[in-house]
């Protein structure tokens, strides 16, 4: 039998609560004491999820666009980067692509579009037209899937468990309870199969994706240049370039004393370090003048 979650409660409902989907995840967690020992339950909820989690996973929904179209600014591997708008990267992609980008932007699109389809047989929204769907243009794509989850966020958290297809690894394939039905695709090294899916599982999906995206921009971000031949004030030379989420430059940090430079206090150490090697040079020039007979005529 499948699950129901219902839409709404009246304050004083009490009957049927269960534990927050999120689990041990769970934002709002119920703290319990027994015999000294400390144990973290999830939060008692009518809903799939509890209201804090509920906003985590509003709050993750919200934010996987501006996510997409940073993931889809590392599609070209020639390192051309653009925040223009969305555009196709299925057919028309452009190559070469970075794989680990159009797989993860493939999985955003495949998953809202999903989920898409089933808030729009509950909250009685007209179909969308098979043929047109199925030659959206991404970026049109994502911003309709996305448009209808949002606006209908407690529709889709209280959808019942139905069959959904889902791409999984051959493990995780392999771990599915028998009798699953799906198709193995053994070369390309994974499986289509039908999982019951309810709304408690499109949160659940919603935080993974987020949570993915950011870390393939975390990943993919360049490493922290080696300032070298500025000193830090410890005195060694061990500043690393920090850079702000948009990637710019916002100043450096010591790896050996964990001082932090803001962009300005990094300038004014740099000049510092000018001055010192600008005296130092001055030294080394008098010295070579002195000598200067003698080089020139090594020279000749
Ligand atoms: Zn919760
Ligand atoms: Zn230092």
């Amino acid at each position: 039998m499948s699950r129901y979650w219902i839409h709404s409660a009246p304050s004083d409902y009490r009957d049927d609560l269960r534990e927050c989907a999120r689990a041990d995840r769970c934002a709002n967690p119920r703290i319990e004491t027994a015999d000294g020992k400390t144990t973290r339950l999830p939060a008692l909820t009518p809903r799939a999820f509890c209201d804090s989690c509920r906003l985590t996973i509003a709050k993750a929904l919200s934010d996987l666009p501006e996510l997409f179209i940073r993931v889809h600014s590392c599609l070209d591997k020639s390192g051309q980067t653009s925040a223009g708008p969305v555009v196709s990267v299925s057919k028309s992609a452009p190559v070469p692509v970075s794989l680990p980008a159009d797989e993860l932007l493939r999985l955003v699109l495949a998953v809202l579009v999903s989920w898409e389809e089933r808030v729009r047989a509950v909250a009685n929204l007209v179909e969308l037209d098979t043929d047109t769907s199925r030659y959206r243009r991404d970026g049109v794509a994502l911003t309709q899937a996305w448009t209808t989850l949002a606006t209908h966020l407690d529709v889709l958290l209280a959808l019942p468990e139905e069959p959904m297809m889902r791409a999984v690894s051959l493990r995780e394939a392999a771990a599915l309870p028998p009798g699953t039905k799906g198709l193995v695709h053994r070369t390309a090294g994974y499986a289509d199969v039908f999982m019951n899916l309810s709304g408690a599982d499109a949160g659940i999906e919603i935080l993974n994706l987020t949570w993915r995206c950011r870390s393939f921009l975390t990943d993919t971000r360049p490493k922290p240049r080696h300032m070298s031949g500025v000193p830090c004030d410890c005195g060694f030379c061990d500043l690393y370039e920090a850079l702000d989420d948009d990637g710019q430059f916002a100043g450096a940090t010591c790896k050996r004393c964990g001082n932090e430079y803001t962009g300005d206090a990094y300038r004014d150490l740099t000049k510092a370090q000018e001055a010192v090697v600008k005296k130092a040079g001055a030294r080394r020039r008098t010295v070579l003048a002195g000598a200067g007979d003698d080089t020139r005529s090594r020279r000749a």
